[in-house]
């Protein structure tokens, strides 16, 4: 995820860059550059750290050209560095581009490029596009990038200029986000609304596979077969800073709503022909270790719990998993055999650095999971895998801890293959993923319902069993954490041993049960609370299941593995709505930081 502009017009290029970065730079904010076609030809400055660094940079140039593409970027290939911002150009500098997103075969084509005699500068995916368009051009831009469109695969919103024809910038996207602006006197683009907001208000919304070429006083469209098209000009309502959350209200709801795309992300280029494919972590030999620990903090230890459970369920070794805070000082039996996972989602975690440092000294091999490329965790980790979930904003976490559950998933499974174990099932099921998320997300207004009976309560209790009790734990932190209201998670088969003492009338519980082995179980639990006066909210994938809930949620029916990535839509959206309808501020919790960098 990354944020680009575009500007061709009468006046300078470089205040509307400028000016569309800054509001775009929660999409992404290690590096940023600018390109625009200057007399002398094309000019591009670019810095690694944030937008202020690259203004800053800016004082010692004149950049007063009429065209211009602008970047700042959220890496996915390659470190946060000065050669790995965008935009990238090719050897001779005639073409430059800016990329959001990722092109799955780039290694490919970087072979490919690489043996026509190329030279790359950058580790990014991104640069494998501009030599392409450098090695396809014959003296038709045009033509070059539709040469280059059929050959990468992934996602892409891509902003192209070229010395050879210096009044236009070709524009073209696939599943990432691009909106083109209709000003006096200019033509603009850039990845979100409120990029565009303060010079207009009149746009069109590329779809997927079309192309725009942009000039001064006009715009053409192309779909995918290279035909002429035309679009509509839309008017947005949007004012800016409604605009930044897209709508929502908040960054929280935003984020809820970002899921399929993320999930996506996150699955993208990992499954191929019904195999995991996790390359960074194909020179380790899994089978050497003979105990894994999972360590991690808060919402990213609750996604590790539901990773531990799956991958010592798969390849029956030991599996163990701490918060770091305790793991750090308890004194953990670690040695070569040891595997030992962080999961992070800014990488920056001080617990979950001290205790991948302490694993480290003691000759555990160590795989940090963390969402933010270049991050300390992530660097200091032997292998690392990343979540693709973008920025987070919202302190309370959503899209990061679906993405990690992905990919532990997506681990354990790439794990399993080592040791014979494969599920069609499941892997044929992960590709669904998003649909159905999106599908959950469709109900919204269940949950909205559901979230009304918690207004007026002190306390919740959540309760679930095996792989739904990693998720009630999730749902009951989600709840206190936004909404002020105490929640507990307590695994169902426990509640008779003490806490349904608190049970009375009216005590809400809810309850989770989508584990076909266990289910049973966990709906004789429940019916001991409703004996005692309880409202139930029931999240379930049985159809008819046995219980006189007050409020009954069926999910989508995956594999059990699977589920707890569902289970989580409706424990977040409740979360969110209890919050809104106390009028908590659900985007910054009290007490709360989202990167927790002190012991
Ligand atoms: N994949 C590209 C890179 O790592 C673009 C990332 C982005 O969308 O910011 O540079």
């Amino acid at each position: 995820m990354c944020g680009i502009t575009a500007f061709s017009g009468k006046g300078p290029a470089l205040p509307f860059l400028m000016q569309g970065l800054s509001k775009l730079e929660y999409r992404g904010y290690d590096s940023a550059g600018v390109t625009t076609i200057e007399n002398s030809g094309l000019k591009t400055v670019k810095c690694k750290g944030r937008l202020a660094q690259l203004e800053t940079k800016l004082e010692d140039y004149h950049l007063e050209g009429h065209v211009g593409i602008g970047h700042t970027r959220w890496a996915t290939h390659g470190i946060p560095s000065h050669l790995n911002s965008h935009p990238h150009t090719n050897g001779d500098e005639t073409i430059s581009l800016v990329h959001n997103g990722i092109i799955e075969n780039y290694k490919e084509l970087k072979d490919e490029l690489l043996e026509h005699g190329y030279h790359f500068h950058s580790e990014t995916d991104s640069e494998v596009v501009v030599l392409l368009l450098d090695y396809y051009y014959q003296g038709d831009m045009l033509e070059a990038t539709r040469k280059v469109i059929e050959r990468i695969e992934g996602s892409y919103a891509l902003c192209i200029i070229t010395t050879h024809e210096p009044d236009q910038i070709i524009v073209v996207k696939k599943d990432s986000p691009l909106i083109i602006g209709k000003c006096d006197g200019a033509y603009v683009a850039a990845s979100d609304i409120p990029a565009l907001l303060e010079y207009t208000k009149d746009v069109y919304f590329l779809d997927d596979y079309e192309i725009a070429v942009l000039k001064t006083d006009s715009i053409t469209f192309l779909n995918k077969n290279f035909r002429t098209i035309k679009k509509e000009l839309v008017t947005v309502p949007y004012d800016l800073e409604a605009a930044k959350k897209d709508g929502y209200d908040t960054f929280m709801l935003k984020e809820i709503f970002e899921q399929p795309h993320v999930i996506q992300e996150t699955l993208r280029g990992r499954i191929q022909d019904e195999t995991i494919k996790l390359d960074e972590l194909d020179n380790i030999d899994f089978k050497q270790f003979n105990k894994v620990h999972f360590v991690a903090c808060g919402t990213a230890y609750h996604a590790s719990l539901c990773g531990a459970h799956i991958l010592e369920h798969l390849i029956k070794v030991p599996v163990f998993k701490d918060v770091a805070s305790e793991y750090r000082y308890n004194d953990p039996v670690i040695d070569e055999k040891t595997l030992c996972i962080f999961v992070s989602q800014s990488g920056e975690t001080a617990d979950t650095l001290a205790a991948l440092r302490l694993a480290k000294s003691k000759g555990a091999t160590t795989i940090a999971v963390a969402n933010v490329l270049g991050s300390t965790i992530s660097r200091d980790a032997d292998y690392v895998l990343y979540t693709c979930a973008g920025p987070e904003i919202a302190v309370a976490s959503t899209k990061a801890y679906t993405t990690q559950l992905v990919l532990l998933i997506l681990f354990a499974y790439y794990v399993a293959q080592q040791f014979g174990h494969v599920d069609l099932k499941a892997i044929h099921e992960l590709k669904d993923l998003p649909n159905l998320v999106q599908k959950i997300l469709g109900d919204i207004d269940s949950f909205e319902q559901f979230a009304s009976l918690l207004e007026h309560q002190r306390d919740a209790y959540f309760i679930g069993r095996g792989l739904d009790y990693t998720s009630v734990l999730e749902g009951a932190l989600k709840l206190k954490e936004v909404s002020y209201i105490h929640a507990d998670a307590y695994v169902a088969g426990e509640l008779k041993h003490g806490p349904i003492a608190l049970i009375e009338e009216g005590s809400i519980v809810i309850a989770v049960a989508t584990q076909p082995h266990i289910a049973a179980k966990t709906m004789s639990n429940i019916q001991e609370t409703i004996a005692r006066g309880a409202e139930v909210i029931l999240i379930t994938n049985s159809l008819n299941p046995p219980i006189d809930a007050r409020y009954t949620y069926v999910l989508p029916y995956v594999s059990p593995i699977l589920q707890t990535i569902l289970v989580a839509i409706p424990l977040q959206l409740m979360a969110y709505f209890a919050a809104n309808i106390k009028g908590c501020d659900v985007d910054k919790p009290r007490n709360l930081a989202k990167s927790v960098t002190v012991e």
